[in-house]
């Protein structure tokens, strides 16, 4: 089950169950989709996976239980900024191993 984190890793920015903006790489690395976009480009600075749009958990129990109120958003904030100089080293490198990435 997604942990749902609570925030962008790079700038911070609250990224709710319901944020419509909330990327997340394969390990839940959790990026809002500026910094994603503009910073990140498509790689992420821990894995150097890609991302994908988090889904959104309904807060209405419609089936089952399953929904925020039985599974809650976790609120462990980490804020890990990465640095554009780095990062745009570690993405070069991957993006001409990985063509996915292109
Ligand atoms: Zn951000
Ligand atoms: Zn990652």
């Amino acid at each position: 089950m997604l942990e749902l984190r609570p925030t962008c890793e790079n700038c911070n920015k609250v990224l709710p169950p319901d944020a419509t903006d909330a990327r997340i790489c394969s390990y839940e690395c959790t990026f809002c989709a500026h910094c994603v976009d503009t910073v990140l480009h498509n790689v992420c600075p821990n894995c150097g996976g890609g991302f994908v749009p988090r889904p959104i958990r309904p807060s209405t129990n419609w089936k089952g239980d399953n929904y925020l109120g039985k599974d809650p958003a976790s609120t462990a904030v980490r804020h890990r900024p990465v640095d554009p100089k780095d990062h745009v080293r570690f993405s070069a490198t991957i993006r001409t191993i990985q063509p996915e990435h292109r």
